[in-house]
């Protein structure tokens, strides 16, 4: 349940109600919002009698809340997270671009994408170390190699970097070199990772795994918070459908959806989501004026020779001019890029 606080509680008032809901062996969780103060009440399975509590001084009311997430939650946060990744801030007005191959694939690659991206204004560099492939007999990445590439491009060109961790061993190496850790579609439920990167002092960009609902989803995110990570970003990258025009089927509809259920940022990624780098510019459109916070995509130099994901790829100069294209689309929707 949430409690809801008159406005003008006193800070004792709040004190008490959240020592005696520490005393009933539930967690608590404070939003203190300008005009009033919400407690998320985190439950320990036993059914709480609200009765009592909201006879307590200061408080208006108690709302159960139904849904399995909590943390995640908008009703338990009710304004908009933006998490800070060194000074960019990820949800806030600012549309934040992360823009890079698919994999690591040598330094001249990597160097020259990062430098084009970033002259056309993206915020984060994207690029796989460690990738998970189809089949094992495809390009598994660079490993520690891709990373120090990774980190030698942030060093030269002040991009962050957002790059895959698929194992909890690897968390801790993989947090020495990123800005952001990546969790892929294939390891939303992969809880023990989830478990991992919970308990980094990193930001985590979750992406929806391709055959899970939007709860799904923001229950992987609940893993993520409340293991004390609370610096989650998910992202919508397309789920599998009849279709096969396209790789996946970009739910559009779940950037607004995510947004009313939860305050956490909402990002898009259209490369995956099309799979086809025709379509990664309108859709890329449709993204920001939904609502997106940001976007990731895929830049390589040579898509043709791409070791990975080179249909999907867009060439420096299309990436730059795809840029100049969002740029109303943000104004029109109250956002700058
Ligand atoms: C990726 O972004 O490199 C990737 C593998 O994406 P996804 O996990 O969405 O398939
Ligand atoms: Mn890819």
């Amino acid at each position: 349940m949430i409690i809801i606080m008159k406005q003008g509680a006193t800070s004792a008032q709040i004190a008490n109600v959240t020592a005696r809901i520490e005393q009933l062996g539930c967690r608590v969780h404070l939003s203190e919002g300008e005009e009033r103060t919400i407690i998320g009440v985190i439950g320990n399975g036993r059914p709480l009698d609200c009765e009592p509590i909201e006879r307590m001084a200061g408080v208006e009311r108690t709302v159960p809340i139904l849904r399995p997430f909590k943390l995640a939650s908008r009703e338990f946060h009710p304004q908009d997270t933006v998490v800070m990744v060194n000074g960019v801030p990820i949800g806030g007005r600012q549309v934040v671009v992360m823009a890079g191959p698919c994999a690591v694939e040598s330094r001249d690659q990597l160097l020259e994408t990062a430098r084009a991206v970033k002259e056309a204004g993206a915020h984060v560099l994207r690029g796989g170390a460690f990738k998970p492939r189809t089949s094992p007999y495809s390009f598994q990445g660079l490993g520690e190699e891709g990373l120090r590439l990774l980190a030698e491009a942030r060093e030269e060109t002040g991009l962050l970097v957002v790059t895959e961790v698929m194992e909890p061993q690897l968390v801790p190496l993989v947090t020495t070199y990123a800005d952001i850790l990546q969790v892929g579609a294939r390891n939303m439920q992969n809880y023990a990772l989830l478990h991992a990167v919970g308990e980094a002092q990193r930001p985590v960009l979750l992406k929806r795994g391709m055959m899970s609902t939007i709860e799904e989803l923001l229950m992987a995110a609940e893993y993520i918070l409340s293991h004390g990570n609370d610096r989650v970003i998910l992202c919508e990258r397309g789920i599998r459908t009849f279709e096969h025009y396209t790789r996946n089927t970009l739910d559009i509809s779940a950037v607004p959806l995510l947004k009313q259920l939860s305050h956490l940022p909402v990002i898009v990624d259209p490369s995956h989501g099309t799979g086809k780098w025709e379509l990664v510019e309108p859709v890329s459109r449709a993204a920001v004026a939904a609502g997106a916070d940001g976007l990731i995509i895929e830049v390589h130099p040579h898509p043709d020779k791409a070791l990975s994901d080179g249909a999907q790829s867009l060439k420096p100069a299309r990436f730059a001019a795809l840029m100049q294209s969002l740029r109303p689309v943000a104004a029109a929707v109250g956002r700058v890029l």
